[in-house]
C-alpha cells in the first residue's frame, strides 16, 4: 500500500501581509479536506477534486467565486483536472456561469470523448448533464469590482498584475493508497483579460500534467509565459531525466525565468511520494499532508 501525500497551492503572486492569514487558512483547510478523502480510501482524483472546489468556494482565491474580472466586468473561469494512471483529462475554459469549474472538467474527462470545451460549449454540457447554472453576477465579488474599476481608469495595468506576478490560482496533486496520482488546477485567469482570454491552467502540459510513472504538477503564475515553456510537462521531464520533486520544480522555474523573466511557481509529487515546491514571485501560498502532518508555507 502506497503512502497517501497530498499538496496544495492558493496562487503565487505579491500576496499582501494583510492576506497572508486567509491564504494559510485557506490552503490548510483544502489539503485537509484531500487529506481526509485519501485516508477515507478515496482515490487521488477525488481528492484534488474536492481540495480545489473547496478553494473555488474560498473568495480569497481567484478562482471560481471571487475571481479577478475579465475587461468586461466578469468571470470567466478555467479548470482541468487530469488522472496519472489512465492520462485520461478533462478541462473547461472561459466559463462564466459554473460555480465550481473544476466539477464540470471532471465530467468532461469521464462522460464525453474530448478533453477541453470551452464558452458556450461546456455551459451546453452542463446543463445536459445537470449541473447547475449560476447568475454570472453570483461570482463577482465587491472587491473585484474595485479592482476592476481601477484597471479601467488605466490605474492598474498588465504589468502591475504580472510584476511581481498575478494573484491566487488554485491547484492540488495527491497520491491514494493505491499509488495513483492526479492533478487539479483552477482559476479566474488575470486582472483586465480580453474577453476570452485562456491561459495556461486548463492546457495540459501547461498548468497540469501527471503520470503515474513520473509524478504531478500543477503551475500557478504568468500565463503568457508558462504556456511557452509548457511548465508541467516541463517538470515532468526533469523528473523522467532523474531529477526528484524539489530539484525539477527549482530547474522549470529558474527556465521560466532564464528563457522569458516570466513569474511562476509550481508544486510537484515524484513518484517517490517526494514534494516540490518553488515559485519566484514573492509568496506562494501552499500546505501539504505527509505522513499525517500537515505543513503550510507562504
Ligand atoms: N496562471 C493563471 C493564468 O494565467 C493565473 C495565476 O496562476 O494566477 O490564467
Amino acid at each position: 500500500m502506497q503512502k497517501p501525500v497530498i499538496v496544495v497551492h492558493g496562487g503565487a503572486w505579491n500576496i499582501p501581509d494583510d492576506l497572508v492569514d486567509p491564504h494559510i487558512e485557506g490552503v490548510r483547510n483544502a489539503v485537509k479536506i484531500g487529506w481526509d478523502v485519501l485516508v477515507n480510501g478515496g482515490s487521488a482524483l477525488d481528492a484534488v477534486e474536492a481540495a480545489v472546489k473547496t478553494m473555488e468556494d474560498d473568495p480569497t482565491f481567484d478562482a471560481g467565486k471571487g475571481s479577478f474580472l475579465n475587461e468586461e466586468g466578469f468571470v470567466e473561469l478555467d479548470a482541468i483536472i487530469m488522472d496519472g494512471s489512465t492520462l485520461d483529462v478533462g478541462a473547461v475554459a472561459a466559463v462564466r456561469n459554473i460555480k465550481n469549474p473544476i466539477v464540470l472538467a471532471r465530467k468532461v474527462m469521464e462522460l464525453t470523448e474530448h478533453v477541453l470545451l470551452v464558452g458556450e460549449g461546456a455551459n451546453k454540457f452542463a446543463k445536459k448533464i445537470g449541473i447547475k447554472m449560476v447568475d454570472p453576477r453570483e461570482l463577482v465579488l465587491e472587491r473585484e469590482v474595485e479592482r476592476w474599476k481601477a484597471f479601467k481608469k488605466g490605474k492598474l495595468n498588465v504589468k502591475d498584475i504580472f510584476e511581481p506576478a498575478s494573484k491566487g490560482t488554485v491547484g492540488a496533486v495527491a497520491v491514494d493508497i493505491n499509488g495513483n496520482f492526479a492533478a487539479a488546477t483552477s482559476t479566474g485567469g488575470v486582472a483586465g483579460k480580453m474577453v476570452g482570454r485562456v491561459g495556461d491552467t486548463p492546457l495540459v502540459g501547461c498548468g497540469t500534467y501527471v503520470d503515474n510513472n513520473y509524478g504531478a504538477v500543477s503551475s500557478t503564475g504568468h500565463g503568457e509565459k508558462i504556456m511557452k515553456i509548457v511548465l508541467a510537462k516541463e517538470v515532468i521531464n526533469l523528473i523522467a531525466q532523474g531529477c526528484n520533486a524539489q530539484e525539477a520544480a527549482e530547474k522549470a522555474i529558474e527556465l521560466v525565468w532564464n528563457r522569458l523573466r516570466g513569474r511562476a511557481g509550481v508544486i510537484v509529487l515524484d513518484k517517490n511520494g517526494n514534494i516540490g515546491v518553488s515559485y519566484n514571485t514573492p509568496r506562494m501560498a501552499y500546505a501539504y499532508i505527509k505522513d499525517g502532518k500537515i505543513f503550510s508555507g507562504i
